[in-house]
């Protein structure tokens, strides 16, 4: 198990990301990141350890910007290690995204992606979502169209959530939670109400 964070509103999203994945900290993990979106730029800062250790070495919480993704991994595919950790950006670094599950056909995904030119940096299954969303987006320029056509082709069990360098944030699930979070001026989308509880009661479960 792992979890997962995104956040969209009006406050600043990476203290807040970072307090939702205390709160799920029980879920248990290996590692922890935290991709935010400021002036059209994604950021993102990811190590291995608990989150109040990678926090005092990196600063997850100081990430700019009032849109992010957060994650804490247990690493299915890939050692343990800094570069494993999600978020993953997409080679453009144009999208990221984190992940709970397994991808079961990324091998084959990953095969012809690098066909296409594609290069992936970690070991993980989770990386390929990265890289065929940004793929699907160039293609559709529709952030809706681009997450239909990624999910047609992914095999496995996941909840993700990806953030675009636009400041859009979308997510998909199959066999894994994911539940919204909607509060006065924010959306959350979260593994577990644990993650936005003292934002909002308002929960969707997808
Ligand atoms: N399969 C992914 C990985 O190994 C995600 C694992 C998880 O759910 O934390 O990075």
């Amino acid at each position: 198990m792992c979890s997962i964070i995104g956040y969209s509103g009006n406050e600043i999203a990476a203290p807040i990301i970072v307090k939702g994945l205390k709160r799920m900290e029980y879920r248990g993990y290996d590692s922890v990141g935290v991709a935010t979106e400021s002036d059209n730029a994604i950021e993102l800062k990811k190590g291995i350890g608990k989150v109040s250790e990678v926090n005092s070495k990196v600063e997850l919480d100081k990430l700019p910007g009032k849109i992010g993704i957060g994650h804490t991994r247990w690493a299915t595919h890939g050692k343990v290690t800094d570069l494993n950790a999600h978020p993953h950006p997409s080679n453009s670094g144009k999208i990221a995204i984190v992940h709970n599950g397994i991808i079961e056909n990324f091998e084959e995904l990953k095969k012809q992606l690098e066909e296409e030119g594609y290069n992936f940096k970690s070991e993980t299954d989770s990386e390929i979502i990265a890289n065929l969303l940004q793929k699907n987006y160039e293609d559709t320029k529709n952030v809706k169209e681009t997450i239909m056509k990624t999910v047609s082709v992914i095999k496995g069990h996941y909840a993700f959530v990806a953030m675009f360098e636009n400041g859009q944030i979308a997510a998909a699930r199959f066999h894994e939670p994911l539940i919204v979070g909607v509060g006065q001026e924010n959306i959350f989308l979260s593994s577990d109400v644990l993650g936005f509880i003292e934002y909002t009661d308002n929960a969707i479960y997808i």
